[in-house]
């Protein structure tokens, strides 16, 4: 097996590229001069390095607190509970939210061995009880798994002294929320379920 076919291979192997598309890329950095192929894979080879969870929210940075948490201007009353690191680009990018992030780096997926004790529920409550949290946001992917960890959540801080809602319907079910438009979650934090209230 010669260069490309090997990168081929590699490429193919990443979510959302078959082998054609792999085909094209590798094609693609071949057109181009040699500078685009070396940076792309000096960048490849330290992202492990350069990134890793922020020890506040779990997001992924560069630094040990991320560029959120460390933000002085940010609503430190509000957390928006997530399932997935990528989910706080997703959600940070909608303008009108400017409370802060946890990730619980999991949903509960009971088929794939995934069961409450690997996410990040205890840091949750102990962020809870260390500072001035009034509202917690679930906003984990509205699929199944999504739903589940959310109730689950939900129930776990019933007896803390914070307001619960989930992101409103309108999100697609089964979807992701990296492919949501900006519109359609902003409304839906908007419109946000209060639990409390049911
Ligand atoms: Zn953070």
């Amino acid at each position: 097996m010669n260069i490309i076919d090997e990168l081929i291979e590699n490429f193919s192997r990443l979510p959302s590229i078959g082998n054609k598309s792999a085909a094209r890329i590798v094609y693609h950095l071949l057109k181009q001069d040699a500078h685009q192929a070396k940076t792309l894979a000096e960048k490849l080879s330290v992202l492990h390095e350069k990134i890793h969870s922020c020890t506040i929210c779990g997001a992924f940075t560069e630094e040990d607190i991320c560029s959120i948490c460390s933000d002085e201007r940010r609503d430190k009353s509000i957390i928006c509970v997530v399932g997935y690191p990528q989910d706080v680009n997703t959600i940070a990018s909608v303008s009108e939210y400017r409370g802060l992030f946890h990730v619980l780096g999991a949903l509960i997926a009971p088929l794939e061995g995934i069961g409450p004790d690997q996410l990040r529920i205890s840091e949750l409550i102990q962020r809870i009880h260390d500072g001035n949290v009034e509202e917690i946001i679930l906003a984990t992917n509205p699929t199944i798994e999504g739903d589940t960890t959310a109730l689950y959540v939900q129930k776990i801080l019933q007896s803390l002294p914070v307001k619960t809602s989930r992101l409103a319907s309108g999100l697609p079910v089964g979807g992701d929320l990296e492919y949501i438009d900006r519109l359609t979650l902003a409304r839906s934090f908007s419109g946000r379920i209060n639990f409390n209230e049911e």
